[in-house]
This record gives structure tokens, C-alpha cells and sequence, in this order.
């Protein structure tokens, strides 16, 4: 893709209006998922933005990216020489690579607060969720052992991360070395932020040039779920003067609010597809079904808990109503099933 930046071996580089260069280093995240790790250099500081997932393949990428910048760019920052770390949301694939890299660097780590136990307390934020999943998975309507299945493929993340320390918070609003701006978007994570560099957005997972971004229901974690997003892609809609954004996968993003634009009418198009599907009563493992067709392994829980976003938010608001009243007061653990009002 072209753009107005340049381009070697892989490595992006953008100079800000303001004289501030940005790299955006290219890095295998898992088997399907590729993404972006970003460094920030001005003055005396060496910012990382994100850490990749720390699997192999992405550590032996941020360190191929090193080495182009100090070999094409001249510019010789490796992690040693790094000054702060800023991590964008608690999700793996962005913070996964910590724990090699700080056995590298002194640079103190930022998040959102929301996200610091992410850090801190990696098997707490795993284990806590995972019971919000399967009370979640019963009420969908799964089997016991389909929701068994679900849960030791979520848990089985645990040994991918060992807590570390966090030194110092991404606050909304908060201008950080003098030349980043931290906004707050929560709705894919609830300590998602995106920060502003001058004209440039990095806007990590909140807005991404080609998928729409995942959601999950806020009954699982708090500050997630579609009323939030939403309200954050308003908030990113009225940031002034954005003229280029880069996300945490996917192409740089050439008009943010155009594409903003059109993620709003992506999710109003999927919350009346729901409705159409619930004319008649349907559980939420229904619901994913009629939305995304068969699918596995993982890609069942990321289904589930999209068709899971879209049900809570129209229910919240009214749109939906529960039909099984007399079962679920004598069973429970029923599936809740839901029909348009
Ligand atoms: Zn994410
Ligand atoms: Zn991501």
C-alpha cells in the first residue's frame, strides 16, 4: 500500500508534522495473525508501542525489526536503549511479548488501569473471566460439554504470560513526554486507548482498516461490550484533524473517519440482523449460528461472544425481551431464549 510514508525491508516510517519519526515494525502473531509493533523516537525518547505476542516467531520479528532500523533507517535503537513501553490494550498479542523483552530493558511499562491486572495478574484476569464465560455459554444455550471444550481451549492461554510489573498509567486525556495524547476507548478492551501523535492516530484494535473489531458481552468484563464501543468510535469521530491512523493489524487507514463511519453502520446493520433472526425465539448459540454459520475451535467462543455483544446491547435497550420466563424461574441454568419486541 502507498501512502506518504516510506517504506524498507517491511518497516514503515512516518515523520509527524511535528518532527516526531514513527516506525511500524512488522510482526507474526500467531499462525493467523499478523500485526504491528510501533516505536516512537524524538528527542531523547525511544517509545514501544505494544510488545507483539511472544510467541518465537513474533520476538525473532521485533528483533528483524531492530535491526532494519539500524541498518536502513540508521537509526541503532534496540531494547536496551528503549525509555518507556506503552501498552495499548490487554489483549496477548499485544502485550504477549513483555516478558521477554524486559529481560532486555529497564524502560517502565504504561496501561490503562482497567488493564493493569492483565499485567500484574495474568491467571487472576483468565480465571475470574472464565467463569463469566461458562454462566455466559450455559445461558447461550451449549452443552456442558461443549462449554468444558470452550473453556480449557480460553485457559489454555495461561502459560503463555508471566505477570510482570506496571510503572505507570495511560490516562485519558493525559499528554505523555510531551508529545503523545492518551484517548480511552473502551468497547474491544475495557483499558483500550488509542494515542495521538500530532495528525497520526495509532488506534491499536478500536479501529482497524478492514475487520470489524471484535466485542464481547459487558456482562463478561466490565467496560467492553457494544454501548461502550460505540460511544468510543463517536469519541474517535470527534477528534479533530486526524490525517493518518495506524492500527494494530491490518493497512493504515487514510480516511479514520470515513472508516469510522462505516463500523457505526456495520454494527446498526448486525443488531437489525438480529432482530430479524429473533421473530421467533432463539438462543444466543442460535443467534451466532444464523450469523456466522458453522464454525471451530476458538473461532466458536469469538462467534458466540459477538452474537453475545450485539443480544446484550439490544436487550439492555428494550429491543429484545426474554420469552422463557416460567422455565428460567424453575431451571435456572436454562438457556435464555429471546424474541424481538
Ligand atoms: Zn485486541
Ligand atoms: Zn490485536
Amino acid at each position: 500500500m502507498k501512502g506518504p510514508w516510506e517504506e524498507r525491508d517491511g518497516v514503515l516510517r512516518y515523520r509527524t508534522r511535528g518532527g516526531v519519526d514513527l516506525y511500524r515494525l512488522p510482526v507474526r502473531l500467531f499462525p493467523e495473525l499478523d500485526g504491528y509493533v510501533y516505536l516512537i523516537v524524538a528527542d531523547s525518547h525511544r517509545i514501544l508501542v505494544d510488545a507483539g505476542s511472544g510467541l518465537p516467531e513474533s520476538l525473532a520479528d521485533l528483533r528483524q525489526g531492530f535491526e532494519t532500523l539500524r541498518s536502513r533507517y540508521g537509526c541503532p535503537v534496540g531494547p536496551a536503549d528503549l525509555t518507556a513501553i506503552l501498552i495499548t490494550h490487554g489483549h496477548i498479542d499485544h502485550f504477549g511479548g513483555l516478558s521477554a523483552l524486559r529481560a532486555e530493558t529497564a524502560a517502565p511499562v504504561f496501561i490503562h488501569e482497567l488493564d493493569r491486572r492483565v499485567l500484574t495478574n495474568y491467571p487472576e484476569r483468565l480465571i475470574t473471566v472464565a467463569r463469566e464465560i461458562r454462566a455466559f455459554l450455559a445461558q447461550a444455550g451449549l452443552s456442558l460439554e461443549r462449554q468444558s471444550a470452550l473453556l480449557s481451549l480460553y485457559l489454555s492461554m495461561k502459560s503463555m504470560f508471566s505477570s510482570t510489573s506496571v510503572e505507570g498509567l495511560l490516562a485519558e486525556g493525559e499528554s505523555l513526554f510531551g508529545i503523545l495524547q492518551v484517548i480511552h476507548t473502551p468497547g474491544h478492551c475495557p483499558g483500550q486507548v488509542c494515542l495521538r501523535l500530532d495528525e497520526v492516530l495509532l488506534t491499536s484494535d478500536h479501529v482497524l482498516a478492514h475487520t470489524t473489531p471484535h466485542q464481547a458481552p459487558e456482562r463478561i468484563t466490565r467496560y467492553t461490550g457494544l454501548g461502550h464501543y460505540l460511544e468510543s468510535l463517536r469519541r474517535t469521530a470527534a477528534l479533530p484533524g486526524i490525517a493518518l491512523a495506524f492500527g494494530g493489524h491490518e493497512d493504515p487507514i487514510l480516511d479514520l473517519y470515513g472508516r469510522v463511519a462505516a463500523i457505526e453502520a456495520f454494527h446498526r446493520q448486525r443488531l437489525e440482523r438480529v432482530l430479524e433472526i429473533c421473530r421467533e425465539p432463539r438462543t444466543i448459540a442460535e443467534i451466532s449460528r444464523a450469523l456466522f454459520g458453522r464454525q471451530y475451535g476458538y473461532g466458536v467462543l469469538l462467534a458466540l461472544l459477538e452474537a453475545g455483544a450485539h443480544v446484550e446491547y439490544l436487550y439492555d435497550r428494550g429491543y429484545l425481551q426474554v420469552v422463557n420466563l416460567d422455565q428460567l424461574e424453575q431451571e435456572p441454568e436454562a438457556p435464555i431464549r429471546y424474541r424481538r419486541l
